[in-house]
This record gives structure tokens, C-alpha cells and sequence, in this order.
């Protein structure tokens, strides 16, 4: 058979650094990952990618094939597994790769789970939970402990998990969790190895079935949280709360629960970063004469000061007045835009008054004059 070429699968030089094939793999492993093209070569590809990164991105494995090609992973063994889609042949080195593509992908990508199974056949990581809570900006402002009910797998009770007494290694699997099997293809053997059917993966069985849980240590149960959402956090935002998702198979560690963050739009305040903007109508009379007006602010009211002679669109500054910093002490600003309004009915002396002041200001009740003169 001839050796494969592994730079050559994933599109790198011979001299690549590891970031450089890191950065390929997980190109191509988007492309074609199973669960995420549907073509029917997908798979046999996504493959090829992942054995060639496994071998490219392990220091030594690197260094055999360079000297020896791929045929030489084949005796040994070492390289056991590639037929089925098991990864844990893989150094530690590309750990992180996974990880990364857990963040791309969530949870569903399905690497996270193949890892924990191959790192902890006995007991399986429970899934990692996402729930959503919507806060008001009052709520950001202050920051606030939200109840969240969410349904989920908990330890149970009856057996703490262990899902019964009298472990006995799984005879079928010998402990292992997995069963590898050998297919005889034209183009040699395959190995493929799955989770083992007699004992779920977990590599023991029980005499004693916990009648609670059927065996699986977890319970599913409506639990409420409290979740802490901190002072000025923004839309979108994703809490981490370690240990809160679900239970694990036996006693398996929890999984993590992410809190995403939504923020109710408001009624009169605007959000801009840490900042929050106002719309604010002032009277002709209050604009002209300049006043002391109250305004709303997320602390409660507060008192501007309008200056005489202000225009509508004039935009003034409440320090400290806005939302707190997330990551630091502080606040942002209250900016609050000032509308002057027309009156549009006038009574009869009003009206008279109107009329008295314009005679007054003369020629300065009419400033557009001066200011369309080229127009006319
Ligand atoms: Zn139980
Ligand atoms: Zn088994």
C-alpha cells in the first residue's frame, strides 16, 4: 500500500508549524465534518483530515511518519482506531483543538462527548445545559439575582449516583466501555470501534440495579437556580456556571450550565455601551428662559440645568449617571437630548402674547431670513 500524504490532505507544507496545521485541520474539519455536510464522501474525508492531523500534530508521531510514512503506524498498532471514529489515539497535544471546535460548534459536535468517553469510560460527563433569562436595564444598573427553573438530570438520591452496588467489570468490553471490531475491506482491515452494547460505555454492570434510577445514577428533575447576572452586563452575554448542568452517567462529573443574557428593550432609555440616552421635550418657554427641569435616570430623578437660549437637538451630559463598568469600578453617562416642543393650540391671549413678543424681538423673529438671504 502506498504511504499517504498527510501534508498534502490537509493543504500544508512540509515544514508547517503546528499552528499552521492546527489552523488547517480545523478548516477542513468544519468542511466536512459528518454532522455537518451531508455529501456522502463527507465522512471518508473528515477522516483522512483527522488521522492526517492526529499524525501531523503529535511531535513524535510527525517525526516517525517523516521518516517512515504512514505505513509504518499501521503494524504497530499505535495508531489503532482510525477505521471508526475514535479519537483516543490522539496525543494530548490536540485536545484543545477539540475544545475549540466544542466552542464553535456547542455541545452538539459530538467531540466533547467522544473525549469524555474515552477519557472516562466509567463515568460519563453530563451534558452542559443552556438556558436564556431576560433582564430589564433597570435590572443592569443595580445587577440581580434571577430564578431559573430549568429541568434537568440530578444525582439521584436513592443510589448517589452510582446507579446500584455490586460493580462488576462488563465482560463483554472488559471493562473498557468500547468494542473494537475488525472489518475486512478491499483495501485491507478496518477496525471501528463503538460504545460497548452490554454496559452503555460505563465498562461495568451492576447486580444490583438502583430501582430509582434504572441504573444511570440520574434523576430528571425540575430544580430552580439563582443566578447571580452582574451589574452592566451586556446583551448576549454568556454566564459559565460550572457543576449546574446535568448529572453524569454514575456519578460522572456534571456537566456545565451557560446563562445567556437578554436585555428587554426600555421605554424611554436608550442603551449605547455604558452609556444611556434620553429623549427629554422641553417647553418653548423652558428653552428660551433657561430652567431647572427633572429627569429620569436609572438611579431615580435627578435635576438638569437648561440653560437660556437652548436649541432643540442640544444634548447634555449626566455624569456618572449611566450604567456601571462590567469590568471595572465606574459608570457611564446619562446623555439627555432635549426636544423643544411647539405649542399647538394657543387661547386667544396667548396667542396675543405671542404676537406682543414677536413685535418685541423685531427682525430676530425671523433669523431664517438672514440665514436663506443667498436663496432670495
Ligand atoms: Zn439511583
Ligand atoms: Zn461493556
Amino acid at each position: 500500500m502506498m504511504s499517504k500524504d498527510y501534508y498534502k490532505t490537509l493543504g500544508v507544507e512540509k515544514n508547517a508549524s503546528k499552528e499552521e496545521i492546527k489552523k488547517a485541520y480545523k478548516k477542513l474539519a468544519k468542511k466536512y465534518h459528518p454532522d455537518l455536510n451531508k455529501d456522502s464522501n463527507a465522512a471518508e474525508k473528515f477522516k483522512e483530515i483527522s488521522e492526517a492531523a492526529a499524525i501531523l500534530g503529535d511531535n513524535d508521531k510527525r517525526a516517525q511518519y517523516d521518516q517512515y510514512g504512514s505505513e509504518s503506524f499501521k503494524q504497530g498498532g499505535g495508531a489503532q482506531g482510525f477505521g471508526g471514529f475514535d479519537f483516543s489515539g490522539f496525543g494530548t497535544d490536540f485536545d484543545d483543538i477539540f475544545d475549540h471546535l466544542g466552542d464553535i460548534f456547542g455541545g452538539g459536535f459530538g467531540f466533547s462527548s467522544s473525549r469524555g468517553r474515552s477519557r472516562t469510560s466509567r463515568n460519563r460527563r453530563g451534558n452542559d445545559l443552556r438556558a436564556d433569562v431576560t433582564v430589564t436595564l433597570e435590572e443592569v444598573h443595580s445587577g440581580v439575582k434571577k430564578k431559573l427553573k430549568i429541568k434537568k438530570k440530578e444525582t439521584c438520591t436513592e443510589c448517589d449516583g452510582s446507579g446500584g452496588s455490586g460493580q462488576e467489570t462488563c465482560d463483554m468490553c472488559r471493562g473498557s466501555g468500547r468494542m473494537t471490531e475488525s472489518r475486512r475491506t478491499p483495501f485491507g482491515i478496518f477496525q471501528t470501534t463503538s460504545t460497548c452494547r452490554n454496559c452503555g460505555g460505563s465498562g461495568g454492570v451492576l447486580r444490583n440495579v438502583c430501582d430509582e434510577c434504572e441504573g444511570t445514577g440520574t434523576i430528571k428533575e425540575t430544580k430552580t437556580l439563582e443566578i447571580d447576572i452582574p451589574e452592566g452586563i451586556e446583551e448576549g452575554s454568556r454566564l459559565k456556571l460550572s457543576g449546574q448542568g446535568e448529572a453524569g452517567y454514575r456519578g460522572g462529573n456534571p456537566g456545565d450550565l451557560y446563562v445567556i443574557v437578554h436585555i428587554e428593550p426600555h421605554e424611554v432609555f436608550e442603551r449605547h455601551g455604558d452609556d444611556v440616552i434620553l429623549e427629554m421635550p422641553i417647553s418653548i418657554i423652558q428653552a428660551s428662559l433657561g430652567a431647572e427641569i427633572e429627569i429620569p435616570t436609572l438611579d431615580g430623578k435627578a435635576k438638569l440645568k437648561i440653560p437660556n437660549g437652548t436649541q432643540t437637538g442640544t444634548v447634555f451630559k449626566m455624569k456618572n449617571k449611566g450604567l456601571p463598568y462590567l469590568h471595572s469600578y465606574g459608570k457611564g453617562d446619562q446623555l439627555v437630548r432635549v426636544v423643544v416642543k411647539t405649542p399647538e393650540r394657543l387661547t386667544k391671549s396667548q396667542e396675543k402674547a405671542m404676537k406682543e413678543l414677536a413685535e418685541e424681538l423685531g427682525e430676530e423673529v425671523e433669523p431664517q431670513k438672514g440665514f436663506f438671504k443667498k436663496f432670495f
